[in-house]
């Protein structure tokens, strides 16, 4: 259900979500799937209608730092790295406070929260409405991919409102840094790059729903092919390359950016996932910075391993 965000539109999902309910609102990575951090009855509605494990935790979202600071403990030595992340498409693990009114669900039952403060104005306009914190994962089904637009909410859940704020800029989902730990961890590469630690494969990931299958389309999907195959969708980058949907062809930058890949990726993930193609081919995309990102969404949605 689209709505288009006018004034008293706001007013009214804050007022829903406050009762409740789930409202879908964009941020500036992807959709995001709302409901009261402190309602644990919406927060298993978020889990029952993405069919998403229950042990896969969920960001809280929140209108301003001031805000987040009332349910995490801030450990003194990542306090300058907070500041400054904190609006910047980055959520942060810290250790949830002892008295906490978020449910349970939203941490799968853990003593840390992800916390996370959009800087899509929309999001922020809706979350200060509400003045509580909101668990908002990725308004996709689980194993999906993200929604970059309110018509991809839409499809997925068509009687959940949600607020039409047009394609989102980002793309890709938050990082998700673990700051529990002396120095901070990346246990999730997303649309910004912190000055941090990657967590080694050896390592077990602290990020409990980081499955190896994930944002993945119906069609299988085959990394580092350089030339488009015969009844398969192939996706390119760089110039010289053209889009052309029917043909099965997108290429996610001609100019070579990778800020313009990300926004197109999971456009390009659900357009060409039609028939008559059978599989959606990539070309090799650079590694550095947000390439990172990409190439970890794009192997999850090439693995067939569900775990
Ligand atoms: P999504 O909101 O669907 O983009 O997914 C949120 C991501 O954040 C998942 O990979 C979760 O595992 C991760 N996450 C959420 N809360 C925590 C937490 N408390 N500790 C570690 N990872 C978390
Ligand atoms: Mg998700």
């Amino acid at each position: 259900m689209k709505w288009q965000p006018t004034p008293d539109a706001l007013e009214k999902a804050a007022q829903l979500l406050k009762e409740g309910k789930l409202i879908s609102f964009p941020t500036e990575t992807v959709y995001g799937l709302g409901a009261l951090a402190e309602n644990d009855v919406a927060v298993t509605e978020i889990f029952r209608r993405k069919g998403r494990p229950a042990k896969n935790p969920l960001i809280c979202h929140f209108s301003h730092r001031n805000q987040f600071e009332d349910f995490v403990e801030i450990p003194a030595d990542h306090k300058s790295f907070i500041e400054t992340y904190w609006e910047k498409g980055v959520s942060f693990v810290l250790p949830l406070k002892k008295e906490t009114l978020i449910s349970s669900k939203v941490t799968a039952g853990g003593s840390t929260l992800a916390v996370r403060v959009p800087s899509h104005p929309l999001a922020k306009e809706l979350l200060e409405k509400v003045g509580k914190p909101v668990s908002a994962p990725s308004a996709n089904k689980s194993m999906k991919v993200s929604p970059t637009c309110a018509e991809d909410v839409d499809e997925a859940f068509p009687d959940i409102p949600v607020l039409d704020g047009g394609a989102c800029t980002g793309g890709i989902e938050s990082s998700v840094v673990d700051l529990t730990t002396p120095q901070p961890k990346i246990l999730r590469p997303g649309l910004v790059f912190p000055e941090a630690d990657p967590t080694s494969s050896s390592e077990e990931l602290k990020s409990p729903g980081l499955l190896s299958k994930h944002y993945a389309p119906e069609r299988p999907v085959f990394l580092n092919i350089t030339e488009p195959r015969i009844n398969q969708a192939h996706i390119t980058f760089g110039p010289g390359k053209k889009t052309d949907l029917e043909a099965g062809l997108f290429n996610l930058s001609p100019s070579g950016d990778l800020q313009e890949a990300a926004r197109n990726l999971y456009r390009a993930l659900r357009d060409l996932d039609q028939p008559p193609f059978k599989a959606i081919t990539i070309c090799p995309l650079p590694q550095e910075g947000i390439g990172q990102a990409l190439q970890d969404r794009l192997s999850r949605a090439a693995s067939k391993v569900n775990t």
